[in-house]
Formats: structure tokens, sequence, C-alpha cells
């Protein structure tokens, strides 16, 4: 099998399988106990706390453990906007092709009473700063926007939007789910919240973080104990968290050569597609994640390409997994322009750091083979070849 779908979740590395699994024979205490077996687990907590935060150059006190990135976008924007309702301040501005995890909680903030600008993010799928800048009115509480999409591994100049957020005095979250431990994330970067989640960098599921830059007030979306200074109830998953910083310690610490090897991998997987006639790569070619490809095939059906791929053995995904299943297709590629038709015959694959050259063209050829078939009986394709609809790619 040759797994090319880390973008919608990642193999637990060895070392995040050790740790969770002597957690949990035995680091399996209640944090909040004050015998020295809950201590333990208390302590094995606050260190998990303090490497995930050396990481991101954040401190202890700013990482809030929660069930992962969709929980983490929630209480970002949800605590964000709280704090703006306080000052009289409800306009948020975010991006067209965020994560349904941001894009959803925005929708339900707009039934509270928020209005929402969504920003372009043009063909090649990247926000212009002018933009945002342009777009920050009075009553703005909170420009949010993703460090690298999901679907097409566009990285936004991050750097930049803070710091026009930062003269501006509003606040800013990313969504940093694919982009942490796969390209460098740095609270320097001056973003004042952060949502990660473990299973993208080769950690459990269901577990992640929020980063809250000091001062910063988070609202609880989960009452109860005193857990996460107060800020999210429920008893810790100790063995979750502590297998969580270890995934995250040893991606970070590879980052360099494994982001030189899949950029070299995944430029040769494009070259490769792009001699397929009728196809376009999605999203800028530069400013992307090292892992990732998304391309669209003129005349064919997305979700059959996948069957046919998995058939040889290739996993992957066209659009997110939220998406696939229905038949809409994907809210990333229409935003980045693309119409129907076209958006329906995309191919997304993520690769993974262990990736081989002679994997990579065996998925080339396997793709090149399975629109090829899939064309030979396109009504669509058809009609495009005898020219009664134009080609659009
Ligand atoms: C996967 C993903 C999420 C959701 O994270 P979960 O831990 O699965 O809830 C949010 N945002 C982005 C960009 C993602 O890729």
């Amino acid at each position: 099998m040759i797994y090319a779908d880390n973008a919608a979740t990642t193999k637990m590395s060895e070392a995040a399988v050790r740790t969770m699994v002597s957690m949990l024979e035995e680091g399996w205490g209640n944090a909040s106990s004050l015998y020295s077996h809950g201590q333990r687990a208390k302590e094995i907590l606050e260190k998990a706390r303090e490497d995930i935060a050396a990481v991101i150059g954040a401190e202890p006190r700013e990482i809030y453990f929660t069930s992962g990135g969709s929980e983490a976008d929630n209480q970002a924007l949800r605590s964000a906007a709280a704090f703006g309702r306080r000052k009289g301040k409800m306009h948020i501005i975010s991006t067209a092709f965020e994560h349904h995890a941001v894009l959803h909680t925005l929708k339900a903030l707009e039934k509270e009473g928020f209005a929402v600008t969504l920003l372009d993010v043009h063909e090649n799928g990247l926000v212009v700063p002018a933009e945002v800048e342009a777009a920050i009115r009075e009553d703005t509480c909170l420009v949010s926007v993703m460090y690298a999409n999901n679907e097409i591994g566009t990285i936004q100049p991050i750097r930049e939007i803070a710091a026009i957020c930062k003269e501006k005095g509003v606040l800013f979250h990313t969504d940093a789910v694919q982009a942490l431990g796969h390209i460098p994330v740095n609270a320097e970067d001056g973003f004042d919240l952060l949502s990660a989640s473990a299973h993208k960098f080769h950690g459990p599921k269901g577990v992640g973080f929020l980063y809250a830059r000091k001062g910063v007030p988070l609202t609880n979306l989960i009452e109860g104990g005193a857990q996460e200074r107060g800020k999210r109830a429920g008893t810790e998953n100790v063995p979750a968290v502590a297998a969580m910083a270890a995934a995250l310690q040893e991606t970070a610490g590879h980052m360099a050569e494994n982001a030189a090897h899949m950029t070299a991998m995944r430029d040769r997987l494009i070259e490769g597609l792009k001699q397929i006639p009728h196809s376009a790569l999605n999203g800028d070619a530069e400013k992307r994640l090292p892992g990732n490809v998304n391309f669209c095939f003129e005349g064919i059906e997305g979700e059959s390409l996948l069957l046919l791929l998995d058939d040889k053995g290739i996993c992957a995904s066209s659009g997110s997994a939220c998406t696939s299943g229905s038949l809409d297709p994907s809210h990333v590629l229409l935003a980045i322009g693309r119409v129907h038709d076209v958006a329906h015959g995309s191919l997304r694959l993520s690769i993974g750091e262990d990736i081989t050259e002679a994997q990579i063209d065996e998925i080339i050829a396997a793709v090149k083979d399975v629109v090829t078939y899939l064309r030979g009986f396109s009504p669509i394709w058809r009609d495009l070849v005898a020219g009664k609809k134009e080609f659009i790619l």
C-alpha cells in the first residue's frame, strides 16, 4: 500500500506509540489527585506542555490541551468573539477556504449576531495581506486565516497578516493544523491564537492544543472541573498528551531534512502528473506544503479516480475527508475559482516523510492509467473531444 493521504491523518510514530503505551500502563493516574501516583501523571502532563511550548517558542502556560484541532478552532473563535462582544466589536474576518471547523463556527456566530467577511483566496490559493488590512473595520474583533490549507497546501503570509492585526489592535487566530511539524511555526510569527492537532503530525487522534498568547481571554466550551487552568474541564488524557509531545518533538526535530526530501518528491510527482493532458495543479506551486499535491483532471469524477487508485493500492483523497461522501465539490477548489465540472475531477495526494522515488513513479503511472481509463467512457470527455464543449484546462 502507498499511503498518500497524510493531510487526512498520519500514522503514529514509533516514539508516539511507545510513549502512549507506557503511559497507559504506568501513567494512568488522575493528574488532579494529590497522592504521588496522580502527581506523577501531573508531572508528565506539565512536561508535555513544556516540550510542546518549546517547539513553538511559547510559554507553557500559553498551551491548553484540547480534544483536537476542531475543538481548538471552536474555542479560539468563540473566545475572540466573546471578547469582541464585550467591547461592542462584532465583525470577524476569515477566508473562503478555511476548514469547516472554522467556517461552521463562523456560521453559528453569524446566527448569534456577528458579521463575517470571508476574504478571497485568489487563483493561487493565497490570501493577500493588503486585502486583510482593507477589510478591517472599527468593529472588527478577530481575523482568522489558516497557516496552510488542508486541501491545496498553500502556505499563507502569516507574519504579514499578524503584523497588520497587531497594528490595528485586532486578535489574530491561525489554524496551524496542517503546518505544525511540517514547516516552521513559531509564536514570533505574531499570532494570538493557534490551533493544532496531534494526528496530523504522527501523534494520536483525539488530542490537540490551543495556543493563546498571555492576556488573550479564553471562553470555556466545556464547563466542569478546573483542569487546564479553568479553561477546559475534563480529566486530562495524559497518555495522549504525552504521545502528542513525543510526536511533535520528533517531527520538529527532523523538519528540515524531511521537508527537503518531501519537496523533491512532491515536485517529481507534480512534474509527472502535469504530463496528463488537460490537467492542472491546484494552488501555488512554490508556497505550498512539502507534502501536498492537488490536481484537477478534466472530464472525470474524483470519486471514481479514488476507488480505482485504491484497487491499485494507493490511498488518496479528492478534497477533504469531511466533503468526500457528499456530491458537492470542494469549497476550497470553488474558492480558487475552479468551476463545478473541473472541481469534481480533483485528486489530493499528501505524501509522507518516508515516501520513495519508486513510489512516486508508481503513483504517476497509476494516475495516468486510471485517468485515461475513466476518460474512455466519460460522456463529458466525449463532448470535449468532439468539440461540443470547450476545454477549460
Ligand atoms: C484535520 C484538520 C482540522 C481538524 O482537526 P481534528 O483534530 O481532526 O479535529 C482542523 N483544521 C485543519 C486545517 C485540519 O487539517
